[in-house]
């Protein structure tokens, strides 16, 4: 019984890895073979010379992905047969209960860090240098990084401190954890926005006047109130663009990068149009309300096997923060099963806002015409596996995107 559930818990772990990396080499395969097409739709704005470099952006990618993954799969065996049974012992005699627990986070965390940061830097100097996207320096990286491990500090040392305090108090804790990531999750959504995206970019005021009083009237006839409209410099690190509404009440944003000032104004309201019909839709407490209901299972299962690893002691360890960590790595293998569901809430969601970006601006044309430049500057996959699409993507692809809005148009023109 004890030795089966043993490797039922490798097999899921290493399970979840193998799909995953097999799922991304046959996307791959299907996406850069010599049969793959340029879809018809793309046709216009897509050179064969773009669709090459795609290709080649995809394979490096991938490339990168999976010799990343297979070594994080490495690194959870590690910690399973050896690394959290030693932490455990080392940390026995070191301090209250708590202190135990942020020193064993703290260290999972810095080892998950360090083995992380090469592929990050691998990724931004070589991979993204090389398509000519990175606008980093190493210096903007370095500082970055400390910035980011700061607040790792300061936002995880008393949100552990606080679960494990729970995890040592009861046995069925699962409702007290979703309480507290409820809370850490509307707290947050204040404060990223005011305090913790600004400690990575600056904010400025539009200055192209013309283009903020168009912006003003879609906002006025979309009916959501926006106090504030930025332009952020993105362009410190990437060249890719985008643009997000984030916020609530007197501190709700409208931001748009850099980057995409580059579109004519008929298309950066047409994105503008996509983020607003989000709103609009009510998606965001929509897809919150979603991620609580997720995340209160995935913590009432954890709780299930926490007891069970506990009680049968199957791994040699006793204090919460290890059994915690155990059974985390194992129902966090379990819910990438259910990513699907997910992204398919997602997709559906991305369809509405199409929808009403083309219904506000009165012509899908705008929107259509912004999707292919994306497509075309960004190098984004033009021929993702059907397959990897349900699984993996939170947008529909492109080309499902632009038909959809095609099919709008027509619609708009006959009738
Ligand atoms: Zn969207």
């Amino acid at each position: 019984m004890l030795n089966s559930f043993v490797l039922l818990f490798i097999a899921v772990i290493v399970l979840k890895v193998l799909w995953d990396i097999t799922l991304d080499l046959i996307n791959m395969r299907y996406s850069t073979s010599p049969n793959a097409k340029i879809p018809d739709v793309l046709k216009d704005k897509i050179s064969e010379e773009d669709f090459e470099k795609a290709k080649r952006y995809l394979k490096d990618r991938v490339t990168l992905g999976v010799i990343m993954k297979i070594t994080s799969l490495i690194l959870t065996l590690v910690y399973v047969f050896f690394l959290f049974p030693f932490l455990e012992k080392v940390l026995e005699s070191k301090g209250s209960f708590i202190v135990q627990s942020l020193l064993f986070f703290g260290i999972y965390a810095l080892i998950d860090y360090l083995v992380e940061l090469p592929f990050k830097v691998y990724s931004i100097f070589v991979i993204e240098q090389k398509y000519g996207f990175n606008t980093t320096t190493p210096k903007l990286f370095v500082r970055d990084q400390i910035i980011g491990i700061i607040l790792g500090v300061i936002i995880g040392v008393p949100i552990i401190s606080i679960m494990m305090w729970l995890l040592n108090k009861f046995t069925v804790w699962w409702w007290q954890l979703s309480i507290l990531s409820t809370a850490f999750l509307l707290f947050f959504m204040i404060i990223q926005p005011l305090v913790i995206a600004p400690l990575f970019y600056k904010f400025s005021e539009l200055d192209d006047e013309e283009l903020k009083s168009k912006l003003r009237a879609l906002l006025d006839k979309s009916g959501v109130k926006v106090p504030h409209i930025y332009k952020m410099d993105a362009s410190k690190r990437t060249k890719k663009q985008n643009a997000y509404l984030t916020g609530i009440g007197k501190s709700r944003r409208l931001v748009l990068f850099d980057t995409i000032l580059s579109y004519n104004h008929d298309e950066v309201l047409s994105i503008v149009g996509h983020e607003l019909g989000h709103h609009v839709k009510k998606h965001i407490p929509k897809l919150l309300l979603i991620d609580i209901v997720f995340i209160s299972f995935v913590l009432y299962i954890t709780n299930v096997v926490y007891r069970f690893i506990l009680e049968t002691r199957i791994f040699g360890v006793s204090q919460p923060y290890t059994v915690f960590a155990y059974s985390f790595l194992f129902v966090s293998s379990l819910v990438f099963f259910l990513e699907p569901i997910l992204n398919y809430l997602s997709r559906k969601m991305e369809y509405e806002a199409d929808e009403y970006s083309a219904k506000l601006l009165g012509t899908p044309e705008p929107l259509i015409s912004s999707l292919k430049r994306l497509v075309k500057e960004n190098l984004s996959n033009p021929n993702p596996m059907p397959l990897y699409k349900v699984w993996h993507y939170n947008h529909p692809a492109p080309e499902e995107r632009i038909k959809r809005l095609m099919e709008m148009g027509v619609i708009d023109r006959d009738g």
